[in-house]
């Protein structure tokens, strides 16, 4: 075998850069996987291996006159199943490998919940909170310019995702209608309504998020406590949809800061709060938490919706919510998922808790395509049909195996691009 095995000490894993160890958590899964699917040698390569890896430099004209150059990235992970689809993302940190990682998890989620799309993800290496609105469209424009060749509704269809938002996704509309000569309203998604968006898409992950969090708590959902990590576009619609199915939403943090209110907090209130503020911090009808202490409450259930990497083998022992549902991206390291699994925590894995975005992703293009829409109830009804089914799968297969519902949820994703590997063969 020809890639890189994960690092197994804590000392090598914290050398590492996050995106390294977000790469290296996602082949262990994959290798998991594999083992109990019995993939030989030359399957594990193709699918640990990326069909496509771009890096590109993109120079950016900032407000003073100065130009800095940014790098960006897309990744194709793999397009056995159909075109690539995953979002991009701009944030300082964003590497080739966090990208790679990413692009990885999306081919297995989108094969989990059975959406004809292979799994790919792009990011650009800017902190979008310290850059005017010019200087996001010129930087968004020129990244599409660069990473034009490879995209396209039917090759490759970008998203939103940390740091992009519905107007990033305008722009990248824009720019590939502007080369292709017509208006390409199918070559990504997330986008404005207005643009050929699909109602019910802003609020899709979360909803999904939702959905997996109620189906995995034993009970009623009423008084249930709740802590989220990242108050962004999934986090803090999904503290709104558990705390509109009953819940109570104690806690939550963004980049800024943490809040706590034991009585629950007011979600649409402090969304108000974060709009005129720009974050949580200070808000006036809760107490400061920090960020390490929300992930250690002892809630029901805790929803990281941040970054990669955040539950690891340190503070693991220390988290005393008894469900996680992964709102995030490879929140939960493979060391942590270890020791949650022996203390009897449940993990909702975020290819299925957080796969939502992507099937009503999925929705919108077919609407683009065809030149059609549905309404709000037709795309909510489909998406929780497709959310729920994958669900059961995922438990039906963790029982079936003796397994966790992230290792289930590898084994249905990984093994049904390998079947399709298997059925078209190995061109020439
Ligand atoms: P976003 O940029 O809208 O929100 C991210 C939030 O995390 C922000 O509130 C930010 O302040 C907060 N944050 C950053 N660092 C933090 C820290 N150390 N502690 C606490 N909060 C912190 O991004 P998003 O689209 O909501 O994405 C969040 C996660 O969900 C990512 O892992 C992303 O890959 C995943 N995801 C997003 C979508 C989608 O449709 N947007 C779909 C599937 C998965």
């Amino acid at each position: 075998m020809n890639f890189m095995v994960p690092s197994t000490t804590p000392a090598a894993t914290a050398l590492l850069s996050p995106g390294r160890q977000a790469l290296d958590s996602a082949l262990f899964q994959l290798d998991q996987a594999a083992d109990r699917l019995h993939l030989d040698d030359g399957m594990r390569t193709m699918l640990a291996t990326p069909r496509r890896s771009l890096t590109v430099a993109v120079p950016v004209r900032r407000e003073d006159g100065r130009m800095d150059v940014v790098q960006g990235f897309r990744v194709q992970h793999n397009t056995t199943r159909g075109p690539a689809k995953g979002g991009i993302r701009f944030h300082p940190s964003t590497d080739i490998h966090e990208v790679t990682a990413l692009a990885m998890w999306m081919t297995w989620k989108c094969a989990l919940v059975g959406i004809p799309y292979g799994g790919a993800k792009g990011g650009v290496s800017v902190d979008p909170a310290t850059m005017t609105p010019g200087e996001l469209e010129r930087v968004t424009r020129r990244y599409v310019n660069e990473i034009l060749p490879i995209i396209g509704p039917d090759k490759d269809i970008p998203a939103p995702d940390v740091g992009t938002n519905e107007q990033t996704m305008a722009w990248i509309m824009d720019t590939y209608s502007v080369n292709a000569g017509y208006s390409v309203p199918g070559v990504v998604t997330g986008k404005p309504l207005a643009l050929g968006g699909s109602l019910g898409r802003a609020g899709a992950t979360s909803r999904g998020v939702q959905i997996s969090a109620l189906k995995a708590l034993p009970g009623s959902p009423e008084g249930r406590t709740v802590a989220v990590q990242g108050f962004g576009k999934v986090g803090a619609l999904a503290a709104r949809y558990l705390a509109d199915a009953g819940c109570r939403v104690v806690a939550v943090s963004d980049v800024t800061g943490a809040v706590i209110n034991h009585s629950g907090l007011d979600i649409e209130d402090l969304q108000t709060w974060v709009k005129e503020t720009g974050g949580v911090y200070g808000y006036r009808h809760a107490d400061a938490l920090s960020h390490e202490d929300l992930l250690e409450l002892d809630v029901d259930v805790l929803v990281p919706a941040a970054l990669e990497g955040v539950i690891t083998a340190e503070n693991a022992p220390k988290v005393r919510a008894r469900l996680i549902v992964e709102g995030a991206n490879g929140p939960t390291t493979p060391e942590a998922d270890q020791i949650l699994t022996d203390a009897g925590t449940t993990v909702v894995p975020d290819i299925l808790a957080n796969a939502g975005g992507v099937i009503v992703s999925y929705l919108e293009w077919v609407q683009n395509l065809q030149a059609f829409s549905w309404s709000e109830n037709e795309i909510n009804t489909k998406l929780r049909e497709l959310m729920e089914n994958s669900f059961d799968a995922v438990t039906a297969m963790s029982a079936e195996h003796g397994v966790t519902l992230r290792q289930a949820a590898h084994l249905i994703g990984v093994g049904r691009v390998a079947e399709v590997h298997r059925l078209r063969g190995l061109h020439p």
